[in-house]
């Protein structure tokens, strides 16, 4: 694994940086919703968390820090305006932002909207736990991305 790792760190075959370069606008986990100043939108296939969506930063960093102060600016003004779209998009009693890059360390954030009727009040909620895996038709997909686009405003 620490060979992988390290050169995951370095930013080889990272498969965001892939992501991003590409222009994709899918991939395995996720469609892409919107670009953004400094990080582009996707929302995750598994939609046990109803809304539940990544942001992914435009450049190669592990952790906050290593941004530029305008980019981390625009990175978390992206940020806050993607959790203020979901907020009232879903509804959501609570938001929960992720930043956890153990798997791959590039920078990105799980935003999560929560609600006090949802299977985990009060902790952390893991979609990725097996049995948890809720997918869409193509439509439903498609239903929720304008959703959230719809909820950005004029932030694209
Ligand atoms: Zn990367």
């Amino acid at each position: 694994m620490s060979e992988n790792w390290d050169a995951l760190i370095r930013g080889e075959n990272c498969p965001v940086c892939d992501l991003i370069s590409s222009g994709k606008s899918e991939d395995d986990h996720g469609i892409a919703v919107a670009d953004l100043s400094f990080s582009r939108l996707f929302l995750a296939k598994n939609q046990y968390v109803q809304g539940y969506c990544v942001l992914m930063c435009h450049r190669h960093v592990i952790e906050p820090y290593e941004l530029t102060a305008d980019e981390r600016t625009k990175y978390f003004n992206d940020l806050a305006l993607v959790g203020q779209g979901l907020e009232k998009a879903f509804m959501a009693d609570k938001l929960n932002y992720n930043i956890l890059g153990n798997l791959i360390p590039h920078l990105h954030t799980h935003i999560l909207p929560r609600y006090f009727t949802d299977d985990a009040p009060n902790r952390p909620i893991d979609p990725g736990m097996k049995g948890r895996e809720v997918y869409l038709s193509p439509e439903g997909y498609q239903e929720r991305i304008e959703l959230i686009r719809s909820h950005l405003g004029n932030s694209l």
